[in-house]
């Protein structure tokens, strides 16, 4: 398995945090080799690695599980070098997950997407998307698009975090769909690669009271 992170600096975090998920596991430390770049099952023969979003670094992977991280942000060559590998493995998976950038049909994420919406047969391709896309004349603080658009709202994601970048102290991102999106896209060969794209959070700021059931906007 290869998780793909954004830099060097993002992969040591990713290794550091299995890494202790495996030292507060008993099973898992009785079975898990650590070696500073990698976790090992030597008697599966199976691997954990995390990599930077390098190209080069990239080349050569044979997994049966990758996980592209931030896929509204890493290089399209980025996608492709990993993508390419799924042809060595009959059943390998891409997953690629992500909130919208600037200029999301430009990003691997906002490709997968537009893909997704014109093939929605497409076996090789399986998207999920949790946006208030559609609903974009709703206000930016609607209870029911943050409630469509943030499923890890009120789990590990903070009603006042996002309460706390509302416009006007970030920008409205107006040309993405307000919410999620969650691609999976499946290579021709039977791998799979999935993208999650965050899209414009939005809930009802905690600070001004709800101004009646009309601020639902339902
Ligand atoms: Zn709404």
């Amino acid at each position: 398995m290869v998780v793909v992170a954004t830099d060097e600096r993002q992969a040591g975090i990713v290794h550091r945090v299995a890494s202790r998920m495996v030292e507060l596991h008993p099973d898992l430390e009785s079975r898990v080799q650590q070696y500073a770049d990698a976790l090992t099952v030597p008697a599966r023969g199976s691997s954990f690695q995390v990599l930077p979003a390098v190209p080069k670094r990239l080349e050569g992977l044979d997994f049966t599980l990758a996980i592209v991280d931030e896929a509204g942000r890493v290089d399209q060559e980025v996608y492709e070098v990993v993508a390419l590998a799924t042809g060595k493995q009959a059943a390998s998976v891409v997953l690629a997950i992500g909130t919208p950038g600037p200029e999301l049909d430009q990003t691997v994420l906002g490709r997968l997407r537009a893909h997704a919406i014109d093939h929605p047969d497409d076996p090789s391709l399986v998207w999920r998307e949790h946006s208030a896309a559609g609903f974009e004349d709703h206000p930016v603080d609607c209870d029911h698009c943050w409630e469509l658009a943030n499923p890890a709202l009120g789990d590990f994601l903070a009603e006042d975090g996002l309460a706390a970048v509302l416009p006007p102290k970030m920008r409205e991102r107006e040309q993405f769909p307000a919410g999620a999106v969650v691609p999976a896209h499946r290579p021709a060969r039977g791998g799979m690669a999935t993208a999650r794209i965050l899209g414009r959070l939005r809930r009802r700021h905690p600070l001004h009271p709800r101004r009646g059931r009309g601020r639902r906007c339902l």
